[in-house]
């Protein structure tokens, strides 16, 4: 996965491209992120237990190919690389300004 939980990312493809947002949950296992505002489905639930019925709006999770990291160093939607850092740990680096990416 290129992109983890809290990352700012941008929609490249479907039906909200071009939109922005956090991404608030990461599936790695089935390669989905669930971006916040983002790819909003309605759900229809029932009514179960003490829980309301009704017609809930919630973000549908999105493939992982369809969203691309916006650096948050130089503010542009970039791709990623990696480095080993000088105390050998494997980071992400931005491809457009090299910055570190946590
Ligand atoms: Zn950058």
């Amino acid at each position: 996965m290129h992109v983890k939980k809290g990352d700012r990312v941008v929609v490249l493809s479907g039906r909200e491209k071009g939109r922005e947002g956090v991404i608030k949950q990461s599936l790695p296992k089935k390669e989905r992120v669930v971006v916040e505002n983002v790819n909003i489905v309605k759900k229809h639930v029932k009514p179960m237990g003490n829980r309301q019925g009704g017609i809930l709006e919630v973000e549908a999770a999105l493939h992982v190919s369809k969203v691309m990291l916006i650096c948050p160093a130089c503010g542009k939607p970039s791709r990623t690389g990696h480095r080993v850092n000088d105390e050998g740990k494997k980071v992400r680096v931005c491809k457009q300004c090299n910055a570190d990416v946590a």
